[in-house]
């Protein structure tokens, strides 16, 4: 196998071949044929998540095609099309696993963080944390789905049934809630950085009611609004554009310092929530809602060996909807 490796903190991916991994039991190999490229990827290359075990294989959007299995798998076969997400384990002992909170597990293993992931011709995965994709849709789209679409659904789940719904960043995420968003009958205003004519046509074009600069009064109040963007300075603002009893959450694994704000703005019962992670029930429900969606998603292919330039064009904000990886 050959992979784009993380040596240290900070430092460039460098391309390396290893011998196959040999799955496990209740494991399984997938050649890989997509890993989309997110926000999270950039937080572990700057050593901005704690505990990274270096060298590791960055890259938790996998989609890929089962070659090998482990002992004891009885659901998944040889040659099956299956993606992997960010929650590649959890303990099933601990006080949230047994209350049906995995996205909150006091021993979890991430995909491409604390286990290698998909960037990548093959990695090995938990089989209980696959899901099955199905024939439908081609794998380089699908691949954005496997945390920008997951954690835009549970973080839409989180901001409540609000009709009139803020999306803070513009991005992978965003532009995938959007148009789930839209199909479920909701208004969406989508906030960009000013000046960001591409991505608020993006919006525009996926439907969205309306497009601005995230320091612009929408033309309605807001029910909640979902922020993807890692700027705290985001927080206050989306509380001013929220209705009384509305709610903010913060989609972000990672988030500059939120500014200290007038309690004026949180009184009235709005809430600030945070979205940690995912549960396999939000996959399943998800990939459901995305066949009636009928969601597009927006990508732009690079192949695996450029994985540097990807990081750095998303770094620059330079990227309309997401990067995938192809080996
Ligand atoms: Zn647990
Ligand atoms: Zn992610």
């Amino acid at each position: 196998m050959y992979a784009m490796v993380l040596p240290a903190r900070g430092a460039p991916l460098t391309f390396q071949e290893r011998p196959d991994p040999i799955p496990g039991p209740g494991e399984v190999r997938i050649r890989v044929s997509a890993c989309g490229v997110c926000r999270t990827d950039l937080h572990v290359v700057d050593g901005e998540l704690p505990d990274i075990p270096y060298p590791i294989i960055p890259g938790h959007e996998v989609v890929g095609r089962i070659d090998a299995l482990g002992d004891g798998i009885s659901d998944l076969q040889q040659g099956m099309r299956v993606g992997v997400p960010w929650l590649g384990f959890t303990c099933g002992e601990c006080f949230y696993c047994r209350s049906d909170r995995e996205n909150l597990c006091d021993r979890p293993k991430f995909t491409g963080y604390t286990r290698d992931g998909g960037f990548a011709s093959h990695l090995v995965a938990d089989a209980r944390y696959c899901f099955p994709l199905g024939e439908r849709g081609d794998d380089t789209a699908l691949s954005p789905l496997l945390c920008a679409g997951l954690i835009g659904w549970r973080s839409l789940m989180m901001a409540g049934e609000g009709n009139a719904l803020g999306i803070y960043g513009f991005g992978a995420a965003g532009h995938i809630v959007a148009q789930v968003a839209r199909a479920q009958g909701r208004l969406v205003y989508a906030f960009t950085r000013r000046g960001d004519e591409e991505a608020q046509q993006l919006a525009l074009s996926l439907g969205a009611d309306w497009a601005g600069a995230s320091e612009d009064t929408p033309p309605a109040e807001l029910d909640a609004a979902i922020i993807y963007a890692p700027v705290g300075p985001l927080v206050p603002l989306a509380l001013r554009a929220v209705r009384k009893g509305g709610r903010v959450a913060c989609a972000g694994i990672h988030m500059s310092d939120i500014p200290s704000l007038p309690y004026h703005i949180l009184w009235g019962e709005r809430q600030i929530v945070s979205v940690a992670n995912l549960t396999r029930k939000d996959g399943i429900d998800f990939f459901k809602a995305v066949v009636t969606a009928n969601i597009r998603t927006h990508t732009t292919v690079f192949p695996l060996d450029e994985a540097n330039e990807a990081l750095a064009r998303l770094r620059e904000g330079k990227l309309v909807g997401a990067a995938v990886l192809r080996p």
